[in-house]
């Protein structure tokens, strides 16, 4: 079998036209911008260009990017200042702190600090909280791009075996719970599961999230499986064999020959996080403006 691609660029762009649209309409009928606020501490070149992206996909879709940049050495108080400014700010509608901060920074009491109401990247307690017991509230971004990209391939999730390889509070967990959400059966893999191998491969639905190059081998994927690629490894031109030099987690070409449909690195999930982090935006303004949803 040779796996159908899931083109995530193309995906991707769907959901961001279909936010462009609503904010459309939400400036009609309220009058008003939302704005995503992205602050960034320190100049790592990588954090640099995530958030350059973030402000460019802002802007494209209509809403108002805020770009707060603060020097490397900054003081914990400081950065906490300007959460606190975002926070009261009526114009700022989501704020995202760009993790990872500088090391004598404290990343999770900061990130903490953003309300629930404008927590965009849904990694605050109150919003996994919220997940975990299935109440409304703003979603982690890439957890959310998978489940669009499996139902935009018409995978049937209820009842199906799912599994996670990862299980970071970043990606492994939500992800997790929202396939719980849609009644999956799901397992959670990590570095101290045994039998890796045979836990993949009862799987309907793989998901890797690792952070190690094309672990996911021959022998992990089931026949007709759905295979999902969240990890981004940075590999030299030569070693990686693409021009971009990013593999994923999964063997692609090892997999998608077994496989039903397989995420490609890149252009599978990572567009999708970006899109998230739209469509979240205008979630949480729509949210602030009384707007039911
Ligand atoms: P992370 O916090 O480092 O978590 C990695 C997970 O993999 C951990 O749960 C770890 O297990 C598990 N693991 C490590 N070695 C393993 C092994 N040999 N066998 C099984 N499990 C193993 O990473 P993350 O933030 O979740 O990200 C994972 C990957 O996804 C990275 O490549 C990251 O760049 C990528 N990512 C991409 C996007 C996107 O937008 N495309 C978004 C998020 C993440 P333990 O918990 O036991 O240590």
């Amino acid at each position: 079998m040779t796996a159908r691609i899931i083109d995530g660029k193309a995906i991707a762009a769907g959901v961001r036209a279909r936010v462009a649209e609503q904010v459309r309409a939400f400036r009609e009928q309220t009058g008003r911008v939302p704005g995503l606020a992205t602050v960034l501490v320190g100049d790592d070149p990588a954090s640099a260009v995530y958030v350059g992206g973030k402000q460019r996909a802002c802007a494209e879709v209509g809403m108002n990017p805020f770009d707060v940049r603060l020097p490397g050495d900054s003081s914990f108080e400081r950065v906490s200042e300007e959460l606190a400014k975002l926070r009261a700010d009526e114009q700022v509608s989501g704020i995202l702190l760009q993790l990872p901060v500088p090391d004598h920074l404290d990343g999770p009491t900061l990130t903490n600090m953003v309300p629930p109401e404008k927590d965009v990247d849904g990694l605050t307690p109150v919003s996994t909280g919220l997940l975990s017991l299935g109440l409304p509230g703003l979603r982690s971004c890439t957890p959310q791009g998978v489940i669009e990209l499996l139902a935009q391939t018409g995978v049937e999730l209820e009842g199906a075996e799912a599994v996670v390889v990862g299980r970071s509070n970043l990606f492994g967990k939500p992800m997790a719970q929202l396939l719980l959400e849609r009644n999956a059966t799901v397992t959670i893999c990590h570095s101290r599961t045994r039998e890796l191998r045979e836990a993949c491969a009862r799987a309907d639905v793989l998901i890797a999230a690792v952070g190690r190059p094309r672990m996911i081998a021959e022998g992990f994927v089931k026949p007709g499986a759905v295979v999902i690629d969240v990890g981004t490894n940075r590999l030299t031109p030569e070693q990686a064999g693409n021009k971009s030099g990013l593999v994923g987690d999964v063997d692609f070409a090892a997999a998608a020959q077994v496989a039903s449909a397989i995420t490609p690195v890149p252009g599978g999930v990572g567009p999708m996080t970006i899109a998230f982090l739209l469509s979240n935006t205008l979630q949480a303004a729509r949210r602030q403006a009384g707007i039911e949803q």
